[in-house]
């Protein structure tokens, strides 16, 4: 059994700690922003390995995270293209580009840690990846909003670059010590119709996950840390803060089928428990949803939003999982994403473990 620490007082600590750093941050952060403007988002699966801040070593707030199971999204989606239409357009209306990481994941070592959600089939999450750029391409056109394909392989959490070919592939556990020219030239040959400005931004990333494959290679981490250890099923949006690898399967509200997703992810969760992988006292499903303006609507919309996916998820839960359910504790609430500070709504211990 793991040791590490659980429940639904840990998550609140964790978010009062990572709300008190985004704060101390801001300066940094608009420094950074200054530096590399490029709005930066990662369509990603919800498994819980895949935390890309901790990956490029890059501070929270940078990237915006989209999660879904198997990372499989589809512009069609009536609310997923509301929500990327609007983040593209705060980009535009700012004079900013904006990268997009479609990605995929898998594992060197063993296909049975790649992805649940594609049957670990790699090459199926892979094309999906490809069509979904595609779709990015011709809705978008190939000027300020830019798409790669990225491959993220769990076992040394390292970026797989697809060029824009689609075919030219670059693992970054397999570049060492490159200068900045040489990192340039690479990105310039996998992109070569990339706009300098988002190069430029996408450096720090590719550094960053450089530096971080050394660290894990150092650390000799087992494989066993890079399986499956999530205990808390994060519903909503605005997850950012929890900033911690391997802590959350985080189901968007994107999906038009979200009520499969969140089966899915349930049943992940229950599999954890019954492998022994997570400690069944302490596993949260956790729901949130975001907003900006507290004086408003909005945020009382949030706060309705928040009950309702909880019910919802709960709901999901009793009927086609009900053997997780008397393991799970209850906290919903919403973020404010101007301070991802986490509101409480309501908060159920667990009653029957
Ligand atoms: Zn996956």
């Amino acid at each position: 059994m793991p040791g590490t620490a659980h429940g639904i007082d840990y998550l609140l600590d964790l978010n009062a700690k990572h709300a008190k750093a985004f704060k101390d941050l801001a300066t940094e952060r608009r420094r950074y922003r200054g530096e590399h403007p490029t709005e930066i988002a990662a369509l990603k699966c919800m498994d819980g390995r895949l935390h890309l801040p901790v990956m490029t070593q890059t501070a929270l707030g940078i990237i915006q995270p989209f999660r879904n199971l198997g990372g499989k999204f589809d512009l069609g989606w009536p609310f997923f293209q509301n929500i990327i239409d609007q983040w593209v357009q705060y980009a535009i209306s700012r004079g900013r580009h904006c990268l997009v990481f479609v990605t995929y994941h898998y594992a060197r070592g063993d296909v049975h840690r790649g992805c649940r959600g594609f049957n670990y089939d790699e090459k199926a999450a892979k094309d999906a990846a490809v069509k979904l750029k595609n779709q990015f391409i011709s809705v978008y056109g190939k000027g300020g909003v830019v798409p790669v394909v990225c491959g993220i392989e769990t076992d040394l959490d390292a970026l797989v670059l697809h060029g824009e070919d689609d075919d030219t592939v670059i693992d970054l556990a397999n570049i060492k010590h490159s200068s900045q020219i040489e990192l340039e030239e690479l990105l310039y040959s996998l992109y070569p119709t990339m706009p300098n400005r988002i190069v430029n931004d996408m450096m720090p990333l590719v550094r960053g996950n450089i530096r971080h494959i050394a660290e894990i290679r150092a650390t000799n981490r087992p494989a066993a840390d890079a399986e499956h250890k999530e205990w808390v099923l994060g519903v909503g949006r605005g997850f950012d803060w929890l900033h911690a690898i391997n802590t959350a399967f985080i189901v968007g509200p994107f999906d038009p089928n979200l009520s499969v997703t969140i089966e899915t992810a349930a049943k992940l969760l229950k599999g954890n428990i019954d492998e022994g992988r997570v400690d069944p006292k302490g596993v949260v499903l956790l729901t949130s949803a975001v907003y900006r303006d507290e004086a408003g609507p909005e945020y009382l919309l949030a706060k309705e939003k928040g009950l309702f996916l909880s019910n919802f998820a709960l709901n999901i839960i009793k009927e086609k999982v009900p053997d997780l359910y008397p393991h799970l504790q209850i906290l919903t609430g919403c973020t404010d994403m101007d301070t991802r500070k986490f509101e409480v709504i309501e908060r159920v211990e667990a009653s029957t473990v």
